[in-house]
C-alpha cells in the first residue's frame, strides 16, 4: 500500500489527501495545524478528531515525529541535538541527525540537516566521515525544527540549512521543506528568515535561481583561490571559483539579495593577508557579506583555528577595500556544534567501548 506522507505535504496535497479519504474539507485546516502549527507527536494527539479519523489516518499515512537520543547544551545557549527516526515505513531505514538550536534575542534560529551523513568530503567537517547515508524528506527537516521549538517551548524565527548535509544535492525535498515552512498555514517563517547554505554546487544555484525565492543563499567559500580550495572542499574540482562566483553574483544580481561569504580561519592555510586582498578582489562587484569563522577545533590534526588578531588583520583589510565583513565567533564550540561533530563523536566514542 502506498502511504501518504503528510509530514512532508503541502496544504493542497493534505486536502487533496482528506478528499480522497471522503472527509470534509475542514479536516485539512485541522489536521495541519495539529502537524505544522502544534507540532502534535502522533495522530492520536489530535485531539478534535473523531476517533474513527485518527485509525483511518494511522492506515493511510506516515507521521514522520523525531526523539532525540543525546542534546548537549553550552553556555552560550546553543543546544545541539541528535535527533533519531524512527518506525519510517515510506523509507524503512533508521538514521539519526543533528540538528542546532541557538538563542537569539529576537526568538530561536534552527539549523537543520538536509541529508544524513554527507557526500561532500570537506576536510573540516566530520559529517561525511560514516559516509552518505541518504537525503532526508521534507518531512524529517520539518520534523527537527518542530521537535526542538516543543523541547524548548519557544517560538521558531530563523532557519538556516546549514546542518550535514548538501541542501542544493537535495533540492527537490529542499524546496518542498521552505514551501510548508513559509506557508500561512504552518509556522509561515518569512523566506528571507530562511539561509541555504552550499559548499558551491554551481549549476544548482542556478536551478535555485529560477525558483525565483527570496532567501538568502550563503556559500562556503574559505579559499580566495582553487589550489586552496581544492585542499580543503573536493567540490571545488568540480566546479570552479570563477564560475561559481559568476553565479553568485547573478544570484545577488537578479534577487537583490547579498550573498553570504562563509570563510572558515584556518591557521596558516587560507588566513594570509594576501589572501584577504586577493579575496576582496574577487568578491568587489558582487553583492556579498562575508562571515569569518574561527575553524572549530577537533576537525583534524593540522585544521587549527587562527589567532583572535590574525582573524582582525584579515577582517580589516576586506572593510577597507568595501566589503561588509563580520567576525562571527564559532557557536558551542563547546559541544562540537559543527556539523557533524556530534554525531562522529558518539559513534567513534561508542566504537571504542566495543573493543
Ligand atoms: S561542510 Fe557541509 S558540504 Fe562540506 S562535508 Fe560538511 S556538511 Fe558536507
Amino acid at each position: 500500500m502506498d502511504y501518504f506522507d503528510i509530514g512532508s505535504a503541502t496544504y493542497r496535497e493534505t486536502s487533496d489527501f482528506i478528499d480522497s479519504l471522503e472527509e470534509p474539507g475542514f479536516r485539512a485546516g485541522q489536521i495541519y495545524g495539529w502537524v505544522h502549527k502544534r507540532h502534535a507527536a502522533g495522530f492520536d494527539k489530535m485531539s478534535d478528531l473523531p476517533k474513527e479519523l485518527r485509525k483511518k489516518l494511522s492506515e493511510r499515512a506516515l507521521f514522520q515525529g523525531a526523539g532525540y537520543c543525546i542534546k548537549k547544551e553550552d553556555n552560550d545557549g546553543t543546544i545541539k541535538y541528535l535527533l533519531e527516526f524512527k518506525n519510517n515505513i515510506i523509507i524503512n531505514e533508521e538514521i539519526s541527525v543533528e540538528t542546532v538550536f541557538m538563542d537569539y534575542r529576537h526568538g530561536g534560529a534552527v539549523c537543520v540537516s538536509t541529508q544524513a551523513g554527507c557526500p561532500m568530503g570537506c576536510v573540516f567537517c566530520v559529517s561525511g566521515s560514516g559516509g552518505f547515508l541518504r537525503n532526508l524528506t521534507a518531512g524529517e527537516m520539518l520534523a527537527q525544527v518542530y521537535t526542538v521549538s516543543r523541547d524548548r517551548g519557544k517560538t521558531i524565527t530563523n532557519v538556516t540549512l546549514m546542518g550535514s548535509g548538501e541542501p542544493l544535492l537535495n533540492l527537490d525535498n529542499v524546496l518542498r521543506f521552505i514551501e510548508v515552512i513559509n506557508s500561512e498555514h504552518g509556522l509561515n517563517i518569512s523566506q528571507r528568515r530562511i539561509t541555504l547554505s552550499t559548499c558551491g554546487v554551481t549549476d544548482k544555484i542556478y536551478e535555485l535561481l529560477e525558483k525565483k525565492l527570496q532567501i538568502t543563499l550563503a556559500v562556503s567559500l574559505h579559499a580566495p583561490d582553487d589550489a586552496v580550495r581544492k585542499s580543503l572542499m573536493p567540490v571545488a574540482a568540480a566546479y570552479p571559483m570563477d564560475g561559481l562566483l559568476k553565479a553568485c553574483k547573478e544570484y545577488g544580481d537578479r534577487t537583490k539579495r547579498r550573498v553570504t561569504f562563509e570563510y572558515a580561519m584556518i591557521e596558516g592555510i587560507n588566513d594570509a593577508p594576501k589572501q584577504a586582498r586577493d579575496l576582496a578582489e574577487k568578491l568587489k562587484h558582487t553583492l556579498a557579506h562575508i562571515n569569518l569563522i574561527p575553524v572549530n577545533p577537533g576537525m583534524g590534526k593540522d585544521i587549527r583555528p587562527s589567532k583572535a588578531q590574525v582573524v582582525e588583520a584579515f577582517r580589516d583589510i576586506l572593510a577597507e577595500r568595501g566589503l561588509a565583513v563580520t567576525i562571527r565567533r564559532s557557536l558551542g564550540s563547546g559541544i562540537n556544534a559543527a556539523c557533524g561533530q556530534l554525531k562522529h563523536k558518539i559513534m567513534y566514542h561508542n566504537k571504542e567501548q566495543s573493543q
